[in-house]
C-alpha cells in the first residue's frame, strides 16, 4: 500500500467499515431508499425514521461494498441521528464540498467538519469518490419520497 492510500485508509476509516455502526434492517421504518455504485460495485440501502418534526429519529443501513462505501455509510448513520432532515441536507451538502476536495465546506460546523474530514482523503481518488457519496445520495433519495407503506 502507497503512502497517499495509506493515507486515505485511515483508522476512522478502517474502524467503520470492520465494525459499521447502526447496520441493519429497521423495523418501523417510514423511509427508505437504496443505493447502487456501479463504478465499483457497493450497495447501500438506507432506513430513516422521521418522528412528527421530521427530526431523525433512528437510522439504519444495509449493503456491501468496498471498504470507502460502508465506512461513509456507517459514519453518516452515527452523525444523522437526532437531526432535522433539513440539517442533514447541509451536512450532505458540506461533505460533498469535501470530499471534491474543495475548502470551502459549506454551511458545516466546526465540529462537523472535524468528523467529515477523515473522508476527504477521497478527494484525490476520483473513482472513490461516489464510493463515498452513495450512503448520502441515498439518503437524500430517501428522504425526498421513499416513503414505505405504512403497516396498519
Ligand atoms: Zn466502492
Amino acid at each position: 500500500m502507497d503512502e497517499s492510500l495509506r493515507e486515505l485508509y485511515q483508522d476512522v476509516i478502517l474502524d467503520h467499515s470492520r465494525h459499521p455502526r447502526h447496520f441493519g434492517p429497521l423495523a418501523g421504518a417510514t423511509h427508505k431508499g437504496e443505493g447502487y455504485n456501479p463504478l465499483c460495485g457497493d450497495r447501500v440501502t438506507i432506513y430513516l425514521l422521521l418522528d412528527a418534526d421530521k427530526r431523525i429519529a433512528d437510522i439504519k443501513f444495509e449493503g456491501k461494498g468496498c471498504a470507502i462505501s460502508q465506512a461513509s455509510a456507517s459514519l453518516m448513520t452515527d452523525m444523522l441521528i437526532g437531526r432535522t432532515s433539513d440539517e442533514a441536507q447541509t451536512l450532505m451538502g458540506g461533505f460533498l464540498h469535501l470530499v471534491k476536495g474543495e475548502v470551502d465546506a459549506g454551511e458545516l460546523g466546526p465540529d462537523d467538519r472535524e468528523t467529515l474530514e477523515v473522508m476527504a482523503g477521497v478527494s484525490a481518488f476520483p473513482m472513490r469518490v461516489k464510493c463515498a457519496t452513495l450512503a448520502w445520495h441515498t439518503m437524500k433519495s430517501a428522504l425526498e419520497g421513499g416513503e414505505t407503506a405504512k403497516n396498519s
